[in-house]
């Protein structure tokens, strides 16, 4: 079961709850009882692989006029 973050803003602490998926956006009071609490968004690391970019060829032999 996912484990969501939430912070109360009532006594400015943060708690987790672990809850189904389909409840993680409903709203969970703190342990201390309080209701205005929001959602933390956990970190969500967008790993990306740069995209390997192809050095473009650049010369060859014909630079110079010497072949061909
Ligand atoms: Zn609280």
């Amino acid at each position: 079961m996912p484990r969501y973050e939430y912070r109360c803003r009532t006594c400015d602490d943060t708690f987790e709850v672990s809850r189904p998926m389909a409840e993680s956006s409903a709203p969970a009071d703190c342990p201390a009882g309080h209701a205005d609490t929001v959602k933390l968004l956990s970190a969500v690391a967008v790993g990306g692989t740069a995209a390997a970019a192809a050095p473009a060829p650049s010369g060859g032999c014909c630079g110079g006029g010497g072949c061909g």
